[in-house]
């Protein structure tokens, strides 16, 4: 679990608006976090700073028994809602918007964290409105969402938003502290989203097998022709599976633009970029690349 001295080395200018959003006693009832770096650590500090047994100048101690059970996901007035697969359901919002109401009324505070926010149905979301724009005094609630962009304009308007960008540079230095060189750490931090999806891309052997494949397929394309078929066909094997093979796209169009090397660098770009299009709209994983090998 993150503490706060690691909120202060993973978003160092956050942490210090937060902490002084806490210290001037000025949170707000509705808060959208977008990226997710580290936001659901950010929400559950805020979520301390409303029940901490020992405050420490406004600010959560995250030692007492109320802050370990809130970081533990144990305590009940704060409740923590995901998606169940693609969807965050209506039925979940509004069961938790009632109980949330009826101990409003009786004057207790309450902290709803939801996750992957975009996924509300339309619903759901229309709940919510009504609660954020008729906050109970000491309720509040954190969204969080990997991208804005994602998350309806009614309920954008009527949030605080604020963006956690990713730290590129812990992320690479964790990946080579677990044995990758620099450019493949390179690699794997420019697609993890945060430090758990990166530490799942280092324990997926396919994907780091692939590593140097799309690195030496990014050479061949420009030098040897049937190489580069080789490389597809090592790449079609390796990566069934469509997030994999989504990440194999974004590691061939990083790895040619750092291609400086490449007269055709724009062209070749372009390519990786209809190769990627094409497969979204479902043509298969090997085609694409084949294409993009004639092409
Ligand atoms: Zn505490």
């Amino acid at each position: 679990m993150i503490g706060s001295m690691d909120l202060a080395r993973l978003q160092p200018q956050l942490f210090e608006d937060f902490k002084n959003i806490l210290q001037s006693d000025r949170m707000n009832h509705a808060y959208l976090f977008s990226g997710n770096f580290a936001s659901f650590d950010m929400a559950l500090y805020l979520a301390k700073s409303r029940f901490c047994e020992d405050l420490q100048n406004h600010l959560p101690c995250g030692n007492c028994r109320t802050c370990r059970l809130i970081a533990a996901g144990e305590f009940s007035d704060v409740r923590v809602i995901e998606p169940q697969g693609q969807v965050i359901k209506t039925e979940t919002i509004k069961e938790a918007m009632r109980n949330f109401s009826r101990s409003g009324y009786e004057g207790a505070s309450q902290v709803f964290i939801i996750k992957d926010c975009e996924k509300m149905h339309i619903n759901a979301a229309n709940s919510l409105l009504k609660f954020i724009e008729e906050p109970q005094s000491d309720s509040y609630i954190i969204l969080l969402t990997s991208d804005d962009n994602k998350v309806l304009p009614t309920i954008k308007s009527r949030t605080q938003i604020f963006r956690f960008p990713k730290q590129l540079e812990l992320l690479v230095r964790a990946a080579e502290k677990e044995g990758f060189l620099k450019d493949q750490a390179q690699l794997l931090a420019e697609v993890a989203k945060d430090f758990e999806h990166l530490k799942q891309l280092m324990q997926t052997k396919k994907l780091v097998d692939a590593i140097p494949i799309c690195q030496r397929f990014v050479l061949t394309l420009i030098r040897d022709r049937q190489l580069a078929y080789l490389g597809v066909a090592k790449l079609a094997v390796l990566l069934t599976e469509k997030n994999e093979q989504d990440i194999a796209f974004q590691w061939l169009a990083l790895l040619l633009s750092k291609n400086t090397s490449n007269p055709n660098r724009m062209t070749d770009l372009d390519k990786v970029y209809r190769a990627h299009q094409m497969w979204k709209s479902n043509v298969s994983f090997q085609n694409v690349l084949e294409y993009m090998v004639i092409s």
